[in-house]
């Protein structure tokens, strides 16, 4: 009896087919289907084996990240609206970087009334 591949289209035996998640397939794409993704991200890893040495840290920031962190550095904490203001950014860019700062654990912000601060992590 013959069956159709549900990835390729191939025509196969059914009895030849493999059946994976209600799909029948044939053996190339179930091989395909079933190995882990061959191309990895070259940035993913980079950015995990600098963020293992902690002490590079700073030394894989972009320019803009870095005047970010060195104004909080003079300042001991600094606002949104301060950094904004001084270092003449876009709140957008502002958070946006923020956001990957505190991802690396080198910002932190604390709310100290109606507003938050931005300090070394
Ligand atoms: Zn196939």
């Amino acid at each position: 009896m013959l069956a159709q591949c549900a990835r390729c289209g191939k025509k196969i035996e059914k009895h030849q087919g493999y059946e994976h998640q209600g799909n029948l397939f044939c053996e190339d794409c179930y091989m395909d289907i079933l190995s882990p993704p061959k191309a990895c991200d070259p940035w993913a890893v980079h950015s995990a084996q600098t963020f293992l040495k902690g002490k590079d840290k700073l030394s894989t920031l972009t320019p803009l990240q870095l005047r970010i962190v060195n104004y909080i550095k003079g300042k001991g904490e600094a606002t949104l609206d301060e950094m904004i203001e001084n270092l003449h950014l876009k709140e957008e860019e502002l958070r946006r970087e923020f956001a990957v700062l505190r991802h690396m654990e080198i910002l932190r912000a604390t709310k100290k009334g109606d507003k938050i601060f931005y300090l070394l992590f």
